[in-house]
């Protein structure tokens, strides 16, 4: 093992949020995860296991998404990503710098969709950069996988001034995007995180603390709800809870 002191911080940071999420006591096994998932990174390899065989769509005629949305079916990230071009659909164009798509893996097992970009990620273009990603960080290492793994979005592209919660016209022009994100990365969970994602992309006026911790299908995806990383930082407490949600996760994604 490396006793570089980028590693020895990093354990530090996981040791810490082991404790803040209420867990006094840890076996090998939960330490040994994302310790050995940060040294492979080290090495250029990613932990996830690339056997993963992609749900096969529907072929012949327009499934019941494609059919709302009025899409082909040889979308891509690319495309979307052209879709949206310098996009001025909403009034949000006018105060961005930029419109965060999202990063990560493009055919992740997992995907973690957030409200909106705050002010680090308008400024740098990337979904999760700030405090609230930097805690999100660490609860994907937490379940043994890094940010290179798993694929990060928002429901909306661009900052709403001072971080207000979207407005409807701004989820609405927005919606397409995230649908088709979905889609075309076909994960095997999506997790939700908060309000604003859970609310738009299941439809509901469901609180956060109604739907979370339990999985639900979302177009051939099991879906799960979980408090978003910035609740978090206000409501420590909230992340023993949020621990037991990535557990599930954890073990649906070893399943198969
Ligand atoms: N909060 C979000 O919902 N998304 C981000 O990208 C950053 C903070």
């Amino acid at each position: 093992m490396s006793t570089n002191p980028a590693t020895i911080d990093k354990l530090k940071s996981w040791l810490e949020f082991y404790r803040e999420i209420g867990l006094e006591s840890l076996s090998l096994n939960q330490v040994g995860a994302p310790l050995t998932s940060y040294m492979h990174q080290q090495e250029g390899r990613s932990v996830v296991k690339e056997t993963e065989t992609r749900t096969t769509k529907e072929t012949g005629s327009l499934s019941l998404f494609e059919a709302e949305l009025g899409r082909d079916t040889d979308d891509s990230l690319e495309k979307i990503r052209e879709d949206i071009g310098d996009c001025q659909r909403c009034k949000l164009c006018s105060t961005r710098t930029n419109i965060v798509f999202g990063s990560g893996n493009p055919k992740a097992r997992l995907v973690f969709v957030g409200e909106a970009p705050g002010a680090d990620e308008d400024a740098q273009g990337l979904p999760f950069v700030g405090r609230a990603g930097q805690l999100l960080t660490r609860i994907i290492e937490s379940i043994g996988l890094t940010r290179q793994d798993v694929y990060i979005c928002n429901v909306i592209k661009c900052r709403p001034p001072n971080n207000r919660f979207p407005e409807k016209d701004e989820i609405t022009a927005c919606y397409p995007f995230i649908v088709r994100q979905l889609e075309v990365i076909s994960p095997k969970v999506i997790c939700c995180l908060g309000a604003a994602a859970a609310q738009t992309i299941l439809k509901t006026k469901s609180s956060v603390g109604w739907i979370r911790g339990r999985f639900q299908d979302y177009r051939g995806a099991k879906l799960i709800v979980t408090y978003h990383p910035a609740y978090l930082l206000r409501n420590p407490d909230a992340k023993r809870v949020v621990w037991e949600d990535m557990k599930k996760i954890k073990a649906l994604l070893s399943d198969s």
